[in-house]
Formats: structure tokens, sequence, C-alpha cells
């Protein structure tokens, strides 16, 4: 897309964050020594990276002086001790930035563009607009769950990226237990409705999809499942037969990835009806509860 026009502002979008994070948090408080006390009994449940869950770990945690390097109980919450990438697609700024993300890199099937811009709605709100907002909105969700949450980004970078190929290493270096990249796509209208992504069973070069399609098949369907359920909206009517689901082997997000990972494009932006849900905050709201579900559903597994 060669899209240069201007963008609409996501409503509220930072204020959104901090205070269900907060809430959070407080919550956690309470349930901290009884987690402590279980996590002492029968081992950290599932992680192996304890490391990661600092940013929600109780401060009032209780203190070991018999040994220093006790480990830090894991948060409360039916997320407590997993790890989960988000994946905001594209960027704001890589529409100033096309030599940049131009860029080849190596997806283990063949070299692919760094990144796109992305798409837009015909009234000018960028796709790494919305895939950043709903970012938000659902880390938020997963948090206040106890999960320990990765961003690839966080619209804090110099204007552009990262490339594909860093955005797989991202959760593949957090040993998350489940990744999730977030689109909107770019099709003609009356090309309506939702799709997930699953990896093709790919193995070529620094590729090898073929320990994660199971996982990230079944992730994918609880994803569609739960997106259908919360937003009302439809599988896309253009992909995937009405299933929602669509597999591909030409995305490096997904190819150079260890971990259980899928994409959702969420709607589509060139389409009027569809674009009227994207633009609005109550909609994305939805969108991030149906994702932050069907993640659950997964990890509870
Ligand atoms: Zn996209």
């Amino acid at each position: 897309m060669s899209y240069t026009g201007p963008e609409f502002d996501p409503p509220q979008q930072r204020r959104f964050r901090r205070a269900p994070l907060a809430v959070g948090l407080a919550a956690l408080v309470p349930g901290a020594l009884l987690g402590w006390v279980v996590y002492e009994g029968v081992g950290r449940p599932g992680g192996d990276d304890a490391g990661q869950a600092s940013a929600a770990t109780p401060k009032s945690a209780p203190a070991s002086p018999d040994d220093a390097k006790a480990p830090v109980p894991t948060p409360s919450g039916s997320l407590a001790g997993k790890v989960i990438l988000i994946d905001p697609g594209h960027n704001p700024g890589n529409f100033q930035h096309t030599s940049e993300i131009n860029q080849k890199v190596n997806i283990g099937t063949n070299w692919k563009e760094c990144d796109t811009t992305g798409t837009s709605t015909n009234a000018g709100y960028s796709e790494a607009r919305f895939t950043l907002d709903v970012a938000h909105r659902l880390r938020a969700l997963l948090e206040k769950q106890g999960a320990t949450v990765k961003m690839t980004h966080d619209g804090d970078r110099p204007a552009w990226g990262p490339c594909v190929d860093k955005r797989a290493a991202i959760g593949n270096d957090a040993h998350a237990d489940a990744a999730i990249s977030i689109h909107a796509d770019g099709a003609p209208e009356g090309d309506r409705g939702f799709h997930v992504i699953l990896p093709a069973t790919v193995h070529s070069g620094a590729a090898d999809t073929r320990p994660i399609v199971g996982p990230s098949r079944t992730l994918g369907e609880r994803v569609e499942k739960d997106f259908a359920k919360v937003t009302g909206s439809a599988p896309s009517n253009y992909v995937g037969n009405g299933t929602g689901l669509d597999v591909r082997k030409d995305l490096g997000g997904l190819n150079l990835s260890t971990v259980p990972k899928v994409f959702i494009e969420c709607g589509n932006m060139r389409d009027s009806k569809d674009a009227a849900l994207l633009t609005s905050g109550a909609w994305r709201q939805k969108a991030a509860q149906g994702i932050s579900d069907g993640l659950a559903d997964f990890l509870g597994n």
C-alpha cells in the first residue's frame, strides 16, 4: 500500500492501559503470600523463564533470608507463569521509511521485505495505529490475568520496524507460550470479516515450523472461535471458505517462529462496514477481549 495521508487518533489509547494494570497489581498483592506457599510446595508451574515475570511480580512477596537466590513467587491469576508475545503488525512510521522496510530479510523459504506499510481505511486510519491500539488493550487484559506480556514494539522505536524476522526472534527469545500477530486486511469493498492465519509446514533454511504447526492450529482455532463469539463478526467471506482459518507459508513471522504463533486479520479496512467497526474503540475492545479469551483457552489446556 502506498497510503500517505492523515490518520485518526484512536481515542483514549494511553489512558486505557494504566488503570487496569494498576487494579490488576492491587488485586494480586493479597494473593501473593498464598501463591508463594503453593509455589514453594509444588514448584513453579509451566514456565522456564522466571525472570520474565518481574513486571507483574508483587512487591510485597515474602523475603527468603536463608536463600538469597530463592525464586520470586509468580503472580496469581489464570495466566500466571505464562509468557505471551503480542506483535502489533507494521509500525505507524513505516510510511516515512519505505527504503528501510524494503530491505530484504531471509524468511527461510526466500528473501522478503523487512516489513510493509500495512493498509488503512479509505478515510485514513492506518492499520499500524489499529494494531497498536488493539495490542495495548490486549496487553491490559492479559496482564490482569497474571500473564507476562512481551511486545515486538510499542511505538517506541525510531519510527519503523522491527523487521519480520526480528519480530519472530523476539517471541522465540522470550520462550513465549503463545504468540499473536495483530493485523487488519486491505481487500476490495464487499470483502468482509476476520480470519486467523496459521503456519504451514515449512522446513527450509532457518525456517522449521514442524514443531509448531500442531499447537499453532489449536491456538488459531481457539482464537477464531472466541473472536467470533465476542465481536459478533463473521469469518471472512473471501478467505478460508467460511472457516475463519487460512494457512500460509509466505509469512516470515510464522516461518521463523519456534513458539506457537498465529496472525489475525481482524477485518477489512477497505470495506466501509468493516471500517466502521475497526475505527470504533468499543469494537476494538471486543476484538482484544476475543483474542484474550482465545489465548486463555489455548493456554488453559
Ligand atoms: Zn498487516
